[in-house]
C-alpha cells in the first residue's frame, strides 16, 4: 500500500516522497480513504502515529482540486489543537505537505504577536491551526471569519477537555460552515468525548490503531512505592544510571515542576522544564533543545507535554501521577515511539494510590513492581486535589530532605494514613521545630 494507492494526487505524493515518507502509517491507512470521500471521522491514535498527515493530506487533497483561493479574513480548514507547541508542531507538518503549492498554511497561538497574526489572516488562508483561546480573541477583534470554513480538525481532543475547551468549542462551532466535513483525533474515548463526537460528528467513521486506554506493548512499566519526601533522590539515582539517555519527567503542579528542575541541574543533569508558567519562547527553546538532544531531563506538567512529537524519549517518569487515569497513557506514550523500546517508570506516595487504582484499571493492567510494597488505602482516601492551578502544594522540595530515609519498601505505616491523623502524630516535628 503507497499514497497513490489512497487515491491521494499524484504531485502531493511526490512531495511527500521528498520528505521521506512512502508507506503510510495504519491510521493514515484507515483514515484518509474514509476521509476523501467527505466522512466525518473519529479517529483514535496517539501523535507519533502519523495522524497529522491522516487529517492533512485529504484536507490538502481537496483544496489543491478545488483550486479555489480563500477570501480575506477566512479559512477553508481550522485545525484546532490543546496547546501551542502542538499547534505548531501541526503547522509545521501541514507547511512540509503543502510545498510548493499556492496554498497559505497558518499558525495561531496565545503568546506570540497578534498583530502579525492579523496580518497573516488579511489575505485569507487555506489551513488555519489554532489554539482555541487566541482563535477566540481574533474571532472577537474581527480579524476573521469562519462562515467559509468547510474542514474541521479537532486534535487531541481528549486533552481539550479538561482545558476549557468545550465551552470554547460551543463559541467557535456555530460560526462554521454547515456544510462541513469534521475529524477529530483522540488518543482515548472517555465518555465526555464520546458525548463531544456525538455533538460535532454526523455519522462518523471511526479508526483506531491502539485500543483506548491500553499502552503501547513496548513500554516497560514499572511502579516505585516511596514517600513524597524521598521522590527526588529515588529520581535522581534512577536517571544517574542513564545519564545519557532522554527522560522526560512528569510533575503535577508548574510550581513543583520548576522546584525539581533546578534540583536536577544542581544535581549536574542537563535539564529543562516546561509548564504553563514559562513563556512562548521558553517552551519552545526548552523543547527544541531537548529535541536536538542538548538537555537530557525535560521536566513538564501535562499542559506543557502534551501531544507532543519528540523522537528517541527512553524513560518517562511520573513523579506525581496524573490526577486523570487517561493522562498516564499519554504520557507513558511519549517514550517507545517509532517502534524504539522505552520505559516508563511511576514514583507513587501513599495519597496516590487512588490515582494508581484508576490507571490500573483503565489499562485493564496491573504495573509490575520494582521497589517497595503498594500502600494501604486508608478508609474514605480520595484522590489528590487537581495541581493545574499551579499552586505546588508539593513538587520537588523533597530534595531539599535527603537526609531522610527512603521509605521505599516499607509497606503502608504512619505514610499512608490521612493528613489529619499525621499531622496528629507530628508533634516531634513540631517541637524540633520551635526548639530550633
Ligand atoms: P504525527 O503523529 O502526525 O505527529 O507524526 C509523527 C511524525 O511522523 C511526523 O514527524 C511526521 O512527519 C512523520 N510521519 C507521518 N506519516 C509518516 C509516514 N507515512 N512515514 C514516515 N513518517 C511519517
Amino acid at each position: 500500500m503507497d499514497f497513490d494507492m489512497l487515491g491521494l494526487a499524484p504531485r502531493l505524493v511526490n512531495v511527500l516522497k521528498e520528505q521521506g515518507i512512502t508507506d503510510p502509517t495504519p491510521i493514515q491507512t484507515q483514515a484518509i480513504p474514509h476521509a476523501m470521500n467527505g466522512r466525518d471521522v473519529m479517529g483514535l491514535a496517539q501523535t507519533g502515529s502519523g495522524k497529522t498527515a491522516a487529517f492533512g493530506l485529504p484536507m490538502i487533497h481537496a483544496l489543491l482540486k478545488a483550486g479555489v483561493k480563500p477570501n480575506p479574513k477566512t479559512t477553508r480548514g481550522l485545525i484546532l489543537a490543546p496547546t501551542r507547541e502542538l499547534a505548531k508542531q501541526i503547522s509545521d507538518n501541514l507547511t512540509a505537505y503543502t510545498k510548493g503549492s499556492h496554498l497559505k498554511v497558518a499558525l495561531v497561538v496565545g503568546g506570540a504577536g497578534i498583530v502579525a497574526q492579523t496580518k497573516r489572516l488579511a489575505g485569507g488562508v487555506d489551513l488555519l491551526v489554532a489554539t482555541p483561546g487566541r482563535l477566540i480573541d481574533l474571532l472577537d477583534r474581527r480579524a476573521v471569519r469562519l462562515d467559509e470554513t468547510i474542514y474541521l480538525v479537532l486534535d487531541e481532543a481528549d486533552q481539550m477537555l479538561d482545558m476549557g475547551f468545550i465551552h470554547a468549542l460551543r463559541r467557535i462551532a456555530p460560526l462554521l460552515a454547515k456544510e462541513r466535513q469534521t475529524m477529530m483525533f483522540s488518543a482515548t474515548m472517555p465518555k465526555l468525548m464520546s458525548e463531544l463526537a456525538g455533538t460535532y460528528l454526523t455519522d462518523a467513521v471511526r479508526v483506531q490503531v491502539n485500543p483506548p486506554g491500553q499502552a503501547v506493548k513496548k513500554i516497560n512499566q514499572s511502579v516505585h512505592f516511596v514517600a513524597q519526601a524521598a521522590k527526588t533522590d529515588l529520581l535522581i539515582e534512577l536517571l544517574d544510571k542513564h545519564r545519557d539517555e532522554l527522560a522526560i519527567v512528569f510533575g503535577r503542579t508548574k510550581h513543583g515542576c520548576e522546584k525539581l528542575y533546578k534540583v536536577l541541574e544542581k544535581k549536574g543533569f542537563a535539564a529543562a522544564s516546561i509548564h504553563g508558567n514559562k513563556s512562548q519562547g521558553q517552551r519552545q527553546r526548552a523543547l527544541d533543545a531537548f529535541k536536538a538532544g542538548k538537555t537530557r531531563v525535560l521536566v513538564a506538567t501535562d499542559v506543557a507535554a502534551r501531544g507532543l512529537d519528540i523522537p528517541d524519549v527512553r524513560f518517562v517518569y511520573n513523579y506525581d501521577l496524573p490526577n486523570v487515569a487517561e493522562n498516564y497513557v499519554h504520557r507513558i506514550g511519549r517514550t517507545a515511539r517509532a517502534g524504539a523500546d522505552g520505559s516508563a517508570v511511576a514514583l507513587v506516595a501513599p495519597d496516590e494510590m487512588i490515582e494508581l487504582q484508576d490507571i490500573e484499571k483503565a489499562m485493564k493492567d496491573t504495573i509490575p513492581v520494582a521497589s517497595g510494597r503498594p500502600w494501604e488505602v486508608q478508609p474514605g482516601q480520595k484522590k489528590r486535589p487537581n495541581g493545574g492551578g499551579g499552586g505546588g502544594r508539593r513538587g520537588g522540595g523533597g530534595g531539599q530532605r535527603s537526609g531522610a530515609p527512603r521509605a521505599a519498601g516499607k509497606p503502608a505505616g504512619g505514610q499512608g494514613k490521612p493528613a489529619g491523623r499525621r499531622r496528629g502524630g507530628g508533634g516531634g516535628r513540631a517541637r524540633s521545630q520551635s526548639a530550633a
